[in-house]
């Protein structure tokens, strides 16, 4: 069976970004592929972040993720820092990544400009994130379009290692794809940049229905559309592609004709695209009050999968440094 591996960052809440661009995906997934699904936390550390609150975000970002769908009798879900073996592949990745290409990375121009003083990490971040996949040997990564950069890079560190290293034909590394939503790229309620946790212009995929109104009600929409009675362009409105997202396909049309004709204003079609947001979100915010309940259960779902990962990654870690002459004993 093909393998799949993402991950996501605890540095906020789960966003219906994320959600739809990558999370939603993956449930549907988990049960096609094999599946490792992994809380990265030593990526969250590459920016700010307050020690007292990183292991509650770490949970929180798991409840939210059981919350969503994933299932660990279906997939492996764990916490990168409970598995050593990422660092260690990274430290080793580190030695044959071109530093030009970090440089060129557009996640890491954006994240280092907001920045006073910026950390190696946050330039090797890309490395770090092709030790994750490739660990697992994955054949395919789905992800926001965001990720689609880091991923070229991976398949270039995963040649640039095979041809290296590997004496016969047959790469140890498989080159790994992307594996995109049609939501690939959900902006921020601002219309200004991408939904970003780090950004502050996000919708949580837990966050209470009044508070999640009172974000989409002062929404950019379709900047042409100043007043009620002009006609709207739906394909460059944020709202309408957040219906496209969440509204049925019937539904969909006729917003798409209301905005066009001027049938509909703004605020009416904010309404509509709310009640189709309850209709998903609601369900998976009555999980969570589940999940967050049993802590224990949690620990062992956690614990589990990072056996199993470490099971795979400690197996690849030590073809890896038979392959590069790496340790002493025979
Ligand atoms: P940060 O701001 O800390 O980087 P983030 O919101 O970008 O957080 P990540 O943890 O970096 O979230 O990414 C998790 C997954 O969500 C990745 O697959 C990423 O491509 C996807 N993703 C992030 N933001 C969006 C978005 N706005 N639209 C679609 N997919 C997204
Ligand atoms: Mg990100």
């Amino acid at each position: 069976m093909p393998r799949i591996f993402s991950g996501i960052q605890p540095s906020g809440e789960l966003h219906i970004g994320n959600y739809l661009g990558a999370v939603k995906n993956w449930v549907t997934l988990q049960r096609q592929y094999e599946s490792f699904i992994c809380i990265v936390d030593y990526h969250a550390i590459t920016v700010p972040y307050e020690a007292a609150d990183l292991r509650q975000r770490t949970r929180d970002m798991a409840i939210s993720l059981l919350a969503a769908g994933i299932d660990p009798s279906a997939c492996t879900l764990f916490v990168q820092s409970m598995v050593p073996e990422h660092t260690e592949l990274a430290w080793i990745f580190n030695t044959i990544t071109p530093l030009g290409e970090l440089e060129r990375q557009t996640q890491f121009k954006e994240k280092a400009g907001r920045q006073e003083s910026v950390a190696a990490g946050l330039l090797n971040y890309p490395v770090l994130q092709a030790a994750d996949i490739l660990l697992y040997k994955a054949d395919m990564v789905p992800v926001g379009e965001d990720q689609v950069q880091h991923l070229e890079l991976s398949r270039e560190i995963a040649r640039k290692w095979n041809s290296r290293f590997v004496p016969d034909a047959a790469p140890f590394f498989p080159e790994p794809k992307a594996l995109l939503t049609p939501a690939r790229r959900i902006m921020g309620l601002d219309g200004q940049a991408k939904m970003s946790k780090s950004l502050g212009n996000t919708v949580g995929l837990l966050e209470d229905p009044k508070d999640i109104w009172e974000k989409l009600r002062p929404a950019v929409t379709d900047p042409k559309r100043v007043r009620r009675t002009d006609p709207g362009t739906p394909e460059v409105c944020n709202i309408y592609h957040l219906h496209k997202a969440f509204s049925p396909a019937a539904t969909v049309e006729h917003v798409a004709v209301q905005c066009s004709t001027a049938g509909w204003g703004c605020i009416d079609c904010k309404k509509v695209l709310f009640e189709s947001m309850e209709n998903e979100l609601g369900p998976i915010r009555e999980r969570a009050i589940e999940v967050r309940a049993n802590a224990n259960k949690l620990d062992e779902i956690l614990g589990d999968g990072a056996a199993h990962a470490r099971s795979i990654a400690s197996a690849t870690i030590r073809e890896v440094k038979e392959l590069m002459g790496l340790s002493a004993t025979r």
